[in-house]
Order: C-alpha cells, then sequence, then structure tokens
C-alpha cells in the first residue's frame, strides 16, 4: 500500500491519500489536489510536479 498524507506536502489537510500501486496513488493524489485544493489537472501533470508527489509517497 502507498499512502500520501497531505500534511507531509505542507498543506493543511488531514487527508491521506492511498493507492495499491504508484500509479494509483498518482491519479487519486491528482484527483485529491484537483477536487480537495483547487489545483489545475494540467499544474500536477508536469514532470516537476510528479516528481514532487513520488518523493512524498510512503511504501506500507
Ligand atoms: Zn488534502
Amino acid at each position: 500500500m502507498y499512502t500520501i498524507s497531505c500534511r507531509d506536502v505542507g498543506r493543511d489537510c488531514d487527508c491521506v491519500i492511498q493507492g495499491e500501486t504508484e500509479e494509483e496513488i498518482m491519479k487519486n493524489a491528482a484527483e485529491h489536489a484537483v477536487k480537495g485544493h483547487g489545483y489545475k489537472e494540467e499544474d500536477i501533470m508536469t514532470p516537476e510536479m510528479k516528481n514532487k508527489i513520488k518523493s512524498y509517497i510512503r511504501k506500507s
């Protein structure tokens, strides 16, 4: 299981995003960022942003 906590990313949000695969968690994180934090999908899908999100993924 992969998880990302919004707090780790510096957001004042108690959400923990989960996914079975790295691909799934990236999708779920992007969705949450758009719906929960008002990001635009094209802002998240840049290589820089993807790398940043990946660096926050925790495996368990
Ligand atoms: Zn959040």
